[in-house]
């Protein structure tokens, strides 16, 4: 279900008995309170319910040649569709993609999803 906002509702999640949602979707296992959002700051709880802030929005889009990818002769001379969204469960050290994977996931996407045919 997509809201007016174009939010998305997550639906692994469950209902704890203190109020709190507990995301499902990777291994942190979140326990998000309302009004707050979970680690990767992609999931917000907001009424009871729990919701995508990404879900159908992009934060960079590309095609690119095979052979720049870590694959070792996977159809060499194709093509690779690579596309993100912000947020990350991860702090790596030396992250490549600190900006994107750690931005306020609210101001630096539009408003709408993007819709791929
Ligand atoms: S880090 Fe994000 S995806 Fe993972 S459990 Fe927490 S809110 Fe869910």
């Amino acid at each position: 279900m997509i809201d007016d906002k174009g939010i998305q509702q997550t639906l692994l999640c469950r209902p704890l008995e203190d109020e709190r949602i507990q995301c499902l979707i990777c291994r942190r296992r979140c326990k998000i309170a309302s009004g707050d959002t979970g680690y990767c700051k992609t999931r917000r709880h907001m009424n009871g319910k729990l919701y995508s802030l990404i879900y159908g929005r992009v934060s960079s889009i590309r095609i690119s040649p095979i052979e720049i990818k870590p694959l070792f002769h996977f159809y060499p001379g194709s093509q690779w569709l690579s596309l993100g969204s912000l947020g990350c469960n991860f702090r790596c050290p030396g992250c490549q993609n600190w900006e994107i994977a750690h931005a306020d996931v609210e101001k630096a996407l539009p408003s709408a999803p993007v819709c791929f045919t």
